[in-house]
């Protein structure tokens, strides 16, 4: 088969770091296991891996920790967490971490894989379409580059999704579940929280230029220019 791309898994648990290992590997992925955060680090500026699976409760430097460093370094690497607790997941999904997605130990890896496959499709999807533009705001699909003016703005691989899938629809209203089915892949357990989450980083990543409108108990849409 051939290879769908390098998957780095960050997890300290050696059973379940096996058994991560051997499902993605069976979906046709190259896989690295690491232990801890710092060599987590090492290896994504050496190896550059398609996405991260990354473990948040790991010895030394956590895994939150690692997606900040990345993240402030810069990497925007695809990244889906993994969390032991509800509290672990409230960190990811509450702070502004660039978390692409999560799963809660205990987890299915089927489940994991489908989220690494649907996390690289949506990557790929919009890869060779034509730049999509709201006002000042430009979607580059090819680069996978947003700008606002002239300055580029960082996003991760879910807020540049949403974006992109709201841009190609100036005008229409997306409802929150249509977000997670589209963008997301998936029905997540977190729901509309997590769309909602990701739209309020994206519209502060955006500033005064966002055209992103909410729709009051529907979901949300973007205009044609910024909408204050
Ligand atoms: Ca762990």
């Amino acid at each position: 088969m051939e290879s769908r791309g390098l998957v780095l898994v960050v997890e300290d648990e050696t059973a379940i770091a096996d058994v991560v290992r051997m499902y993605l590997e069976r979906a046709g992925y190259r896989v690295e296991v690491v232990g801890d955060g710092l060599t987590a680090l090492d290896v994504v500026r050496s190896r550059r891996p398609a996405a991260i699976v990354l473990d948040v409760g790991l010895p030394g430097l956590d895994g939150v920790e690692v997606c900040r460093r990345l993240r402030a370094g810069g990497d925007w690497t695809p990244l889906v967490f993994v969390t032991a607790r509800d509290d672990e997941v409230d960190r990811v999904v509450g702070l502004e971490l660039g978390a692409d997605d999560y799963v809660t130990k205990p987890f299915s890896p089927r489940e994991l894989v489908a989220r690494v496959t649907g996390l690289l499709r949506r990557s790929a999807r919009v890869a060779d379409e034509e730049a999509l533009v709201a006002g000042l705001v430009r979607l580059e699909p090819a680069g996978r580059r947003v700008y606002v003016g002239e300055d580029e703005v960082h996003l991760t691989a879910t807020e540049f999704d949403l974006l992109a899938y709201l841009l190609a629809r100036i005008g229409r209203v997306v409802t929150r579940e249509q977000l997670l089915t589209e963008v997301w892949g998936h029905a997540s357990v977190a729901g509309t929280r997590t769309v909602d989450v990701h739209v309020a980083q994206l519209r502060s990543k955006l500033g005064p230029a966002s055209p992103v409108r909410t729709v009051r108990g529907v979901g949300y849409a973007a205009e044609s220019g910024p909408v204050g």
